[in-house]
């Protein structure tokens, strides 16, 4: 085993302050946490309109589950497609006004499902480099020729595609999920267009939260193209698990036909897309969960406006807070932790090194009290 030696490299890693631990979180998803019989108020989930917790969600998942049973039993194509996978797609699609919606069991699969059915050898992916970890490795997994320009960096993307060979595909987190600002997809789309390339959009954080009641950030620009392939995952705002591939039917057709990740795993199972139907309701009609979802951002950052470390410009439900170094980052979070307070610390290399900051997430689920207590408590370390 010398040549793996892994207590080495887990020692090289607590040396970096790197190595992370599981907190084992003792209550359903929600604002209110117990951590080691310690009540917190955490800012740490996903959950943006607060409905992991739903009741609606929660029957909807028990009456799937008493009607369909617990298992799919097998994969999409062989025996494991049930109505309710049908009827959650054919939602999905009307819900984003794309032509045709397929589920995939999470995000991360239907990543790698993805990439790989629109590039492969002698194509060229053109990839944001804040991009999610899932968009990387499916970008790796297409073994198309893979270019990755700074963040946001418009012009760079343009020359990317001048010099690009083969089919031609630019890849972007919708929202980015570590920073919270938007792509610049007006623009991005613009460039697709004149370079005849696909844009995919990967809107794990704005699907439910952005746009007109929730359709996610596509609505939130405006934008419908037969270009654009959308991906909404479906454990963040929509607080249950799963995920999807919404674009031109023939698309979906031949990603069904073709994603690996999609063919060769167990779907789902049926109460989920039970569950999920419930939550794709409760979305639509969650206008006032969204208020108060930008009510809490902006009491936030009026509330931080003289703090020690600045707020990254966002103005999602993400409000990373910038620290820098890995041990600041984990002091800091270890004094909120000791004033009730469960805030994550998000170090390389989920983020670039240098880097690390405390990322602020808000839900709907929040009160305006919780917001004022953690503001307190990081103005108040600030002094320390
Ligand atoms: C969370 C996330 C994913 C992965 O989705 P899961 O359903 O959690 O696997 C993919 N892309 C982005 C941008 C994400 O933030």
């Amino acid at each position: 085993m010398s040549a793996f030696d892994f207590r080495a490299r887990l020692a090289a890693l607590a040396r970096d302050d790197l190595t992370r631990t599981r907190v084992v979180l003792d209550a359903p998803c929600g604002p209110q946490a117990v951590v080691d019989g310690q009540r917190l108020i955490a800012f740490a989930g996903n959950d943006y309109l607060g409905l992991a917790n739903h009741p609606e969600v929660v029957e909807a998942l028990r009456e799937g589950a008493s009607r369909w049973g617990a298992g799919a039993g097998a994969s999409h194509l062989v025996s494991g497609h049930q109505p309710p996978h049908d009827e959650l797609e054919q939602a999905l699609a009307a819900f984003t006004g794309l032509a045709r919606a397929l589920f995939f069991s999470t995000g991360y699969m239907a990543n790698l499902a993805l990439l790989p059915a629109l590039a492969g050898r002698g194509d060229t992916l053109i990839a944001d480099r804040l991009n999610h970890a899932s968009l990387v490795d499916a970008a790796l997994l297409s073994r198309a020729t893979v270019r990755r320009y700074p963040h946001g960096d418009l012009a760079m993307v343009e020359r990317l595609l001048e010099a690009a060979e083969g089919r031609k595909v630019v890849v972007t987190d919708g929202v980015f999920s570590m920073d919270g600002d938007i792509a610049p997809l007006t623009d991005l789309l613009a460039l697709c267009e004149q370079h005849d390339a696909l844009l995919v959009v990967d809107d794990a954080h704005g699907f439910g939260v952005l746009g007109e009641r929730g359709r996610g950030v596509l609505s939130h620009f405006a934008l419908a193209s037969q270009r654009i392939v959308y991906i909404g995952t479906l454990g963040k705002a929509a607080g249950v698990a799963g995920a999807f591939v919404a674009g031109d039917a023939d698309l979906i057709e031949w990603l069904m036909q073709t994603g690996r990740s999609y063919r060769y795993t167990t779907a789902a199972p049926p109460a989920l897309a039970c569950a999920l139907l419930a939550s794709l309701d409760l979305i639509d009609s969650a206008d006032d969960r969204r208020a108060t979802l930008a009510a809490h951002r902006d009491r936030l950052k009026q509330g931080l406006a003289g703090a020690r470390w600045p707020l990254m410009p966002s103005h999602t439900a993400i409000q990373p807070l910038q620290v820098g170094a890995n041990s600041d980052v984990l002091t800091l979070a270890a004094q909120l932790r000791a004033r009730g307070l469960w805030v994550p610390a998000i170090r390389p290399p989920t983020v670039p090194a240098g880097t690390a900051r405390l990322r602020i997430s808000l839900s709907a689920a929040h009160t305006a009290e919780h917001l004022d207590t953690l503001c307190r408590a990081l103005i108040e370390a600030g002094h320390d």
